[in-house]
Order: C-alpha cells, then sequence, then structure tokens
C-alpha cells in the first residue's frame, strides 16, 4: 500500500515524509483494518514529525484524524464497510488505575494512533474495534475528518475549562481546532472573544460570529470567565491569564509547550485563577463531540490534500497558510 512514511524526525521544512510502499497491515485479534478515506494532519503530527516529541517508532505512518471503511476484521456491530472514524487515543489497557477511575485519557499504557502504532496517512490502517467510532451521517470524509482529533480535544478543552452556557470565553489562537470549537460556544449561547496572530484568521473568527477579535498583544474588553489556548506557546499561556476573572480558568490545548515564563502570582493566579493542561480524551469525549456536531450540524473548513502531498499539509499547519483544516484524501 502507499503511505506516508517518517524514517527521522527532522524540521518540517525539510520534508520529512517519504512517498513510499509498506506491506499491507494484517488483522490481528480485537482489531479492523481500514480502507483510508480521509485523515486530517493535527498540530500533534507537526511535533512528531520534526522532533519534538520523542521518537516511539522507527519508521511510523503519522496521522490520527482518519476517516475508513471496514475492510477486513469486521463484526456484527462493524460490518464490511462501515464507515468509522479513529482518533489520538487508539487504545488503553483497562486496568491501570487511571481506566479504572474512568480517566481513561491518563491511561499509564497508552496505544497513540499515528505514534505508538501506524496512522492514517496512508491507503490502509490498523485500529482496534473498541476504539473507533460511528460517524455522523451528514459529515462527508473531507470534513469529517477534522473533528477527529481537533473537534474532539477542542470539545475536552471545553470541559477542563468548565465552559458553562452564556459564559465568556477567550480563544488565543484560531486554527483547526479553535475554527470548530467556536461552533460550539456559539450553539451553548457563550460569547466568545478571540485573540490571534495573522489578519486572515481574525477575520475567519469573526465571520464565525466571534464577539471580538484583536492581535495576541491586545486584550479583550471584558473579563473572561475561561480561556482556552491553542498555540504552543508559554506567552500566550500567561496572556490567557491576564484576561481572566478571579475564580478564572484557562485550559491548555497543547501537547507541547516551548516554556513557561516566570509571572506574577499575586497579580494574575492569586483569585483561584487555575491554569489546567488538556489531555488526550475519552472515548466519551469523542462520542459526545460527534453527537453535538451532528446536532449542530457543525461543518468544518477543509482543504484537501493528496497523499503525495502529504508534506504540503504538514507545511499549511505549520506557517497558518489555510482557513481551518488540513484533510489528506489517500484515494485522490
Ligand atoms: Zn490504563
Ligand atoms: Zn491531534
Amino acid at each position: 500500500m502507499k503511505a506516508a512514511i517518517l524514517q527521522a524526525p527532522q524540521a518540517i521544512g525539510k520534508r520529512p515524509l517519504v512517498i513510499g510502499e509498506l506491506p499491507m497491515p494484517q488483522v490481528t485479534p480485537g482489531h479492523v483494518l481500514l480502507h483510508v478515506r480521509a485523515c486530517g494532519v493535527c498540530r500533534t503530527d507537526l511535533h512528531i514529525v520534526a522532533g519534538e516529541l520523542p521518537a516511539e517508532r522507527s519508521p511510523l505512518v503519522p496521522g490520527h484524524q482518519i476517516v475508513g471503511e471496514i475492510a477486513g476484521g469486521a463484526t456484527a456491530e462493524l460490518p464490511l464497510g462501515t464507515r468509522v472514524g479513529v482518533s489520538w487515543l487508539g487504545g488503553v489497557d483497562g486496568t491501570c488505575p487511571y481506566c479504572r477511575r474512568g480517566m481513561e485519557n491518563l491511561c499509564d499504557s497508552p496505544t497513540f494512533t499515528g505514534y505508538t502504532v501506524d496512522g492514517g496517512f496512508a491507503e490502509f490502517a490498523l485500529a482496534r474495534a473498541d476504539f473507533v467510532f460511528p460517524l455522523p451521517g451528514n459529515l462527508d470524509d473531507l470534513h469529517a475528518a477534522p473533528l477527529l482529533c481537533a473537534g474532539i480535544i477542542g470539545f475536552r478543552s471545553l470541559r477542563v475549562a468548565g465552559v458553562e452556557k452564556g459564559d465568556r470565553v477567550g480563544l488565543f489562537g484560531f486554527g483547526a481546532s479553535a475554527h470548530l470549537t467556536i461552533a460550539v460556544l456559539r450553539a451553548w449561547g457563550c460569547e466568545v472573544y478571540v485573540s490571534t496572530r495573522g489578519a486572515a484568521h481574525r477575520e475567519f473568527a469573526a465571520s464565525l460570529g466571534a464577539a471580538w477579535v484583536g492581535t495576541q498583544r491586545e486584550r479583550a474588553p471584558v473579563a473572561l470567565d475561561r480561556a482556552i489556548t491553542f498555540a504552543p506557546s508559554g506567552d500566550v499561556v500567561i496572556a490567557a491569564l491576564a484576561s481572566l476573572r478571579k475564580g478564572g480558568v484557562v485550559a491548555i490545548n497543547a501537547i507541547h509547550l516551548d516554556r513557561v515564563p516566570e509571572f506574577d502570582y499575586d497579580r494574575l493566579l492569586w483569585g483561584e485563577r487555575q491554569i489546567r493542561s488538556v489531555t488526550n480524551m475519552t472515548r466519551a469525549d469523542a462520542r459526545d463531540f460527534l453527537h453535538t456536531a451532528s446536532s449542530i450540524g457543525l461543518r468544518p473548513q477543509a482543504t484537501p490534500f493528496s497523499l503525495d502531498h502529504a508534506n504540503e499539509a504538514l507545511l499549511a499547519i505549520e506557517h497558518d497558510s489555510i482557513d481551518g483544516a488540513a484533510v489528506i484524501l489517500p484515494g485522490s
């Protein structure tokens, strides 16, 4: 099968993915073989490909927002041809203290799609049968793929930040995840304040119903109840913290931060403000988000790339050169 293969992590600008042939994955017990129809590109893929996350496997097929059709290992619940989604959390042990407490996102022995096992930048992929999700029928492959990590983890960020209906919520950064999150927030009657670099991203946020848009240096005109940061930057976390009311929460939706700068406790954290990280996702997050997405008619902005142009898809995210999500369509 054809795949985009990472032999060794390198800067994205060096086009680290090699488009080549790999043997077809063999179905193993408890797994399904998927014919990949689309695979979204996530910022985490950039961290993996660039070596900002430690290499777990080599060679590796990245990609963890897979829309695929069951092509092998079919069961009564998952017959041949069923369209399903796969996300970043590809499996858990089910036995560690976190799994037993219902916190499978923190599992001690997790499987991560496109990181500890091969992912979806390929014509076929293997996935654990109990970690695939049925997809809303009203979304085609291109528009379903970005929901599967950007959407689910954006949704989890709202839960971690404790967002309630009608809250004033800040989004810091406005890429694939934020543009899905704003749709959920608007459906919940929240006022959304967006700080992001790049005039095009600010226009995009305004077109999706943001109450206010500004640059990363500007402060929202009101104190925020909740803030979610998407950029891999500690400076952005501090800017978000500085915009909160007392008791407000910053949720960091980033798997990697450049650093966390020193900051003034008395002014920024005192008053029971909180900084929380958002780590992975649970299957319940996935199911609840996909249900919400379907009921509010969420339709992501997505730009398609062929498998041959997988490096270009990564570059588009790195350079913030597209609105919304980049999606690889291996059949195109
Ligand atoms: Zn576990
Ligand atoms: Zn992701």
